[in-house]
């Protein structure tokens, strides 16, 4: 099992701040912005490259929630970001979205 889906069975800890059926948004580890929270869908599907139409349901699932879970964390201003692949430095092969606020980003990529 992958690191996402060990947190997703519950074998990992983690600080959930949202769960439901089909995905589960809880904070990272190494955080780099006041908030900074990933959100996965709990089927494992191993980058934005294995999205298709048989498992796009978690897509929509997971930005239906986004503005919610930004919500809880006291942010309604921030940048989702999904690294896909290794030259975009994607280092847990389970798709995810980072929602990353609390400061002033700017317009520049990161
Ligand atoms: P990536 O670089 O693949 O886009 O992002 C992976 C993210 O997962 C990193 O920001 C990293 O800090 C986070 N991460 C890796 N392992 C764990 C873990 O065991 N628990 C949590 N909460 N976050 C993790
Ligand atoms: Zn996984």
């Amino acid at each position: 099992m992958c690191i996402f889906c060990e947190i997703i069975a519950g074998n990992i800890p983690s600080t959930k701040v949202y769960e439901d059926d089909k995905i589960l948004a809880f904070k990272d580890i190494n955080p780099v912005a006041p908030v900074h929270i990933i959100v996965v869908p709990k089927v494992h599907i191993e980058s934005a490259n294995d999205v298709n139409s048989q498992n796009s349901d978690v897509i929509s699932a997971i930005f239906e929630k986004i503005p919610e879970i930004a919500k809880s964390q006291g942010i309604d201003s921030y940048r989702i970001i999904n690294n896909c692949g290794d030259d975009a430095g994607q280092t847990v092969k389970h798709l995810h979205f980072h929602i990353i606020g609390g400061l002033e980003m700017g317009e520049k990529i990161l």
